[in-house]
């Protein structure tokens, strides 16, 4: 029930303005960002390294207004890659951007976007790592595609983002399960009607399942995004039933949710990434994570009555 109310607000300034200011926020917010700036998040990526971790850094922000803010989140993303090179981690460290920040939604979004993303997907590159679009609202995901299939000519390890509760998803697993190629697939974070997604959680497990199924039994390589422990059980099983090797897959989890689960599948010898974003844009990617979880948004409430 909350969940849909905190999306909605997720996509509204008022709220965004209260929420910003509120007494407590900061303290809650750091839990699932690494840090507002570079110099902050340097030492989460070593740490995680450091304990077997991979990582996927994603420099928050969406839904800007202007071209100079595209410009910006290119910039951003430069100057992120700039300071990997120095720790030589190649594709233990990528990047996941979301191309609403890159200007998607701006006149003549499309092309913006796949000129702003183009640089950090080279820039990548050339320090031996990669680069994977991130699934946004499904008004997006035609253009996504096609910027993905783009990069893919000249960049073809660039990864995608697929959303097990949209209908669609199943078609574009079956296109995307193909030798080469890194798609990611996840339950879906935004607020959709029923003309396009399933509403209840079951029918969107059941629909995981089929789409990891099509993943883990394709030529490419899945990227298993969930928390959730009855999904990467799943995972396991279907994955030794398609006879694939742990390095032939890996999971994905988000910093700051289920920690010790990360560092118990990478002991276990599976491939485990972690979505590690930081910046100062921080607002829609909070809130997409209390809708999540509503326990989060007592939490919240509780850290401001208490300040
Ligand atoms: P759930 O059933 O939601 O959760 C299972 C369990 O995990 C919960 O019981 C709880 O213990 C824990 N948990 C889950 N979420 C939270 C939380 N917020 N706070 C605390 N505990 C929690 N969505 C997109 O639409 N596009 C993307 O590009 C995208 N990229 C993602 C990348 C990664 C690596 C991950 C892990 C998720 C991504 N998501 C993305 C979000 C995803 O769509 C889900 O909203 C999110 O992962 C929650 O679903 P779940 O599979 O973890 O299962």
């Amino acid at each position: 029930m909350l969940g849909p109310v905190i999306l909605a607000a997720s996509r509204s300034d008022r709220m965004r303005r209260f929420v910003s200011a509120a007494p407590g926020t900061k303290q809650v917010v750091a839990r699932f960002i690494a840090g507002e700036t570079v110099d902050q998040v340097v030492p989460v990526i070593e740490d995680a390294a450091a304990k077997g971790l991979e990582v996927t850094l994603d420099v928050v922000g969406e839904d800007i207004t202007t071209r100079e803010q595209a410009f910006a989140a290119r910039d951003a993303y430069l100057e992120l890659i700039d300071r990997l090179k120095g720790l030589e981690l190649g594709a233990r460290a990528e990047m996941s951007v979301k191309l609403s920040m890159f200007g998607q939604a701006l006149e003549g979004g499309h092309e913006l976007a796949l000129a702003n993303v183009r640089p950090v997907v080279e820039a990548a590159a050339e320090i031996g790592t990669t680069v994977t679009l991130d699934a946004e609202d499904h008004t997006t995901l035609d253009s996504m595609f096609a910027i993905h299939e783009e990069l893919r000519k000249d960049f073809p390890q660039t990864g995608c983002v697929i959303q097990a509760y949209l209908f669609r998803t199943e078609d574009d697993a079956r296109r995307l399960a193909a030798s080469g190629s890194r798609v990611r697939i996840v339950k879906g974070a935004y607020k959709e009607p029923a003309s396009v997604a399933y509403q209840d959680k079951a029918e969107i497990d059941k629909a995981y399942v089929r789409v990891l199924k099509i993943l883990l039994e394709g030529e490419g390589y899945p990227m298993i995004g969930s928390h959730d422990p009855r999904l990467i059980a799943v995972t396991q099983e279907l994955a030794r039933r398609a006879g694939r090797k742990l390095d032939e897959y890996e999971f994905q989890m988000l910093y700051g949710i289920r920690s010790e689960e990360h560092l118990r599948l990478a002991a276990e010898g599976h491939r485990m990434r972690v979505y590690t974003a930081y910046g100062t844009d921080w607002y829609g990617y909070f809130m997409r994570r209390l809708a999540e979880k509503p326990a989060n948004l007592l939490f919240f409430v509780r850290s401001m009555i208490t300040k």
